[in-house]
């Protein structure tokens, strides 16, 4: 007779970011977003009730989904909401890579791919970048069981413009492309108004950075009636109520707050614009970012080291011990006098 552990599904999970008990720190590990959401957020928290404890939610969330569908210019049934990113992007693994041939991602990219292709059994392989750090789109030709392309890439903040995404997507009808766009409203043009051209393009997107709400558990999807359709099965075959009452509120009103969303978003990008040209000056490289993160190299720095030394001093930033990557730091733009700080740091320190 064997063990029940014989039969445990074996996984190595994902890391997340180091979120420290500690206050006081200056935390650029996670790419959060530092001004916080819109008042309007906070008013609709605040106005919920024991009416919304109650109860279930809606389980088509269509207040969120009309919401973001006005705001894109489609119709309801062409989004699909969930609980961050994250578990949009698992549904859409689960309800779209079913088949025998491999899916493709690049081999530097978000480290939760290939979590989730090994989780359900997702046969997959990993396209190297080159030296640049740039996606050849070039190894995405063949045909195959589906793509996978942060837009712009995580953890080097590199955008493909949408126009050649969109010429991977009308090139590969046989499976989906998912484009994940947790960065994209930090400077890059958006592949949602090619989602009416291609049936087979998925585009995913977070409020936890632009919007500022890692904490509330926000992501969506924008696809085909029929690839939304294909993903909501998914998620009813799995837990109706992905979302609860403060989700579908908050969301809501943040979505209301446009100029706020604008705002916020400019500040961040001038922060990484002035923050790029001094660490520039100090001899940092690194891929020009679109996103709200640097990833950043020196000559003649250790990166791990560099983190350990900035860790001592309440600057937490991330570092992944990982081939090809591991004498980088990627950095998340805070505000202003946080990076101010950062650069002073930097600006002294002289490794032991
Ligand atoms: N995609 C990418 C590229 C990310 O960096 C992240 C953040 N870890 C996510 C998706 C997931 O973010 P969330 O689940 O908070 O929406």
């Amino acid at each position: 007779m064997g063990s029940w552990e014989d039969n445990v599904r074996r996984v190595v999970p994902y890391t997340p970011g180091e979120q420290p008990k500690i206050t006081n720190i200056i935390k650029l590990n996670t790419n959060e977003n530092p001004y916080g959401p819109c008042d309007g957020v906070l008013n609709a928290l605040s106005g919920l009730n024991g009416d919304n404890m109650r109860k279930y939610p809606d389980p088509s969330v269509g207040a969120l989904r009309s919401a973001l569908a006005e705001r894109n210019g489609l119709a309801q049934e062409q989004v699909f909401v969930g609980v961050g990113s994250d578990d949009v992007l698992a549904m859409s693994f689960l309800a779209f890579f079913n088949g025998e041939k491999p899916i493709l991602f690049p081999d530097i990219t978000y480290s939760f791919y290939d979590v989730w292709a090994d989780l359900f059994r997702i046969p997959y392989e990993v396209k190297p970048l080159d030296e640049d750090f740039q996606i050849c789109l070039d190894d995405y030709r063949a045909p195959c069981g589906g793509i996978v392309i942060a837009n712009p890439n995580a953890p080097t903040g590199v955008l493909i413009p949408a126009e050649k995404l969109s010429t991977l997507a009308a090139a590969h009808p046989e499976c989906v492309v998912i484009i994940d766009e947790a960065y994209i409203d930090f400077g890059g043009e958006s592949m949602v108004p090619f989602v009416g051209k291609y049936e087979n393009l998925l585009v995913v997107q977070t409020f936890s950075k632009s919007r500022s709400m890692a904490g509330m558990r926000i992501g969506c999807a924008f696809g085909s009636r029929k690839l939304i359709e294909a993903l909501n099965d998914v998620k009813y075959s799995f837990n109706s109520y992905t979302m609860n009452a403060a989700q579908i509120a908050c969301g809501v009103a943040s979505l209301e707050d446009e100029a706020y969303f604008r705002e916020t978003l400019d500040r961040i990008i001038r922060t990484r614009e002035r923050t790029k040209e001094r660490l520039r000056g100090l001899g940092f490289t690194f891929p020009d970012s679109s996103s709200n993160f640097l990833f950043v190299t020196h000559p003649r720095l250790q990166a791990k080291e560099l983190f350990a030394a900035l860790r001592e001093k309440g600057i937490i930033v991330r570092y992944f011990d990982k081939p090809r990557i591991n004498n980088y730091l990627r950095i998340t733009i805070g505000t202003d006098e946080e990076m101010d700080t950062l650069i002073r740091f930097l600006e002294e320190y002289r490794p032991l």
